[in-house]
C-alpha cells in the first residue's frame, strides 16, 4: 500500500465497532424522500408510493477486484459506489439508496476507513443517493466491500436485458476501452516501482484511461437524457465485462442476433494511442476489457431520429434474426463470430 509514513495510524480497536461506525457516516445526509430511516436502527425504512423497485449488490475482494498498491482507497470508495450505481441506471432505474458492508483486516487504520468514507460519502452526494446502512466485521486477510443499491422507475419506463427485437438498432454510450487500457498503465508504472521506488511516474499523457480505471461514472445522466428524448430503449445492459460479452447477454436474453460494425465503436484517441504503445488491437481492447460502466442498449428504428447526432449516443450495430448469430463485421467486411472472453475473476487462476 502507497502510505504515507507520517500520517497517524489510528487502531480501529480504539473506538470499537459502533464508535467506527458512528465516525465514519457522520457527516452522511439523507436527502431521497423515500428514505423514512437510515443508519442507526436494526434495519432502515424506505416508502416508495407507486414506483418499482430494483435492488442489485455487487462484491468487491482485494487482491481479486482491485489492488491498493494503485488504487487509492478514497478511489475504491467512490467506484464501488458506481459499479452499483451503474447496474440500476442498466434497468433505467434512479437510484435513490445504497447500503455499505465491509469487512476489514487489522492492517488497515481508522485513517485508511476514512479515506474510503470520502469516497462514499463523495460519490453519494454526487448522484444523490442515501447510505442507509451497512455492516462491519474482521477479515484475516485484504479488505472486502459489498454494497447494495436500491432505485425506483415506473413500471411502464423499466428495461431488462430481453426486450431487443431483430432490426432495432444496437447503441453504445460514450467511449470503450479507456479503464482496461489504464489498468494496463498502472500495472506498468508498478512494475517500474519495484525496480526503482525512486522512478515518479508521469501519468500526464494517460490522464483519461487512468481515471477511467480509478474515477468511473455511472451514467446517470443517460436515464435522464432518455427521458428528455422520449426514448425508451428495448433492452440495455451496463458495460462492465466488455462490449462482446454485453451484446451476448443481450442477444440470449432477448433471442436475437446482432451485427457489430467494428468501425462504429466508439474510441477515445488515448486509447488507440496507448494501444499502439503496448502493440495490441484497440477492437480487442473495446470488446474485451471490462469495466467502462457505459450504457449498452438497443432502440427502435423507429427512435432513430431522436438519438441522431447526439453526441452520448453512438450506433454501433443493429440486432438480427437469432439464427444469423452474432458477428463483428470488420474495417474489411468480414464476419467474425463474437465470443465472451469478458473479465471473469473464477476463470484463468
Ligand atoms: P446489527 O447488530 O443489527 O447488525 P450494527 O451495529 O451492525 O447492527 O449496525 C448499526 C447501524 O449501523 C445499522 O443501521 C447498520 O445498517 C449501520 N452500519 C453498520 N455497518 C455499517 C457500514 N459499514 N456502513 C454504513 N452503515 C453501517
Ligand atoms: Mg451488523
Amino acid at each position: 500500500m502507497i502510505e504515507d509514513k507520517n500520517q497517524t495510524r489510528t487502531s480501529i480497536s480504539e473506538l470499537g465497532e459502533f464508535g467506527l461506525i458512528e465516525h465514519l457516516t457522520e457527516h452522511f445526509e439523507i436527502n431521497q424522500k423515500s428514505t423514512i430511516k437510515g443508519i442507526g436502527d436494526d434495519a432502515a425504512v424506505l416508502e416508495f408510493k407507486s414506483k418499482q423497485i430494483v435492488v442489485t449488490t455487487d462484491l468487491m475482494v482485494e487482491h481479486v477486484h482491485f489492488d491498493l498498491s494503485y488504487m487509492p482507497l478514497k478511489h475504491l470508495g467512490y467506484k464501488a459506489i458506481m459499479v452499483n450505481l451503474s447496474d440500476v441506471y442498466a434497468m433505467n432505474a434512479n437510484a435513490t439508496q445504497v447500503t455499505v458492508s465491509i469487512a476489514i483486516s487489522n492492517r488497515f487504520p481508522l485513517e485508511a476507513l476514512e479515506k474510503l468514507y470520502a469516497g462514499i460519502e463523495t460519490a453519494a452526494k454526487a448522484y444523490d443517493v442515501d447510505v442507509i446502512g451497512g455492516d462491519t466485521t474482521s477479515s484475516t486477510t485484504g479488505l472486502i466491500i459489498s454494497i447494495t443499491a436500491i432505485g425506483e422507475v415506473n413500471k411502464n419506463d423499466v428495461v431488462y436485458r430481453s426486450g431487443a427485437k431483430p432490426n432495432d438498432l444496437l447503441v453504445v454510450t460514450g467511449d470503450l476501452g479507456g479503464a482496461y487500457m489504464g489498468l494496463q498503465i498502472l500495472e506498468r508504472e508498478k512494475e517500474v516501482f519495484k525496480v526503482n521506488p525512486n522512478n515518479q511516474p508521469d501519468l500526464d499523457p494517460y490522464a483519461y484511461i487512468v481515471e477511467r480505471q480509478l474515477k468511473p461514472e455511472a451514467r446517470k445522466d443517460i436515464v435522464k437524457l432518455l427521458k428528455d428524448l422520449k426514448v425508451k430503449p428495448t433492452s440495455m445492459i451496463d458495460v462492465s465485462d466488455g462490449l462482446s460479452s454485453e451484446i451476448i447477454h443481450l442477444c440470449k436474453q432477448s433471442n436475437v442476433g446482432a451485427a457489430l460494425y467494428e468501425n462504429k465503436i466508439p474510441l477515445d484517441p488515448q486509447v488507440i494511442s496507448t494501444c499502439e504503445e503496448f502493440n495490441i488491437d484497440s477492437t480487442t481492447i473495446a470488446l474485451n476489457g471490462g469495466e467502462d460502466y457505459e450504457l449498452l442498449m438497443t432502440i427502435s428504428q423507429d427512435d432513430f431520429l431522436k438519438i441522431k447526432g447526439n453526441p452520448n449516443l453512438t450506433v454501433i450495430g443493429y440486432m438480427t434474426e437469432k439464427e444469423n448469430g452474432m458477428h463483428l463485421i470488420t474495417r474489411g467486411e468480414t464476419l467474425i463470430p463474437l465470443i465472451a472472453k469478458g473479465w471473469n475473476p473464477l476463470k484463468d487462476q
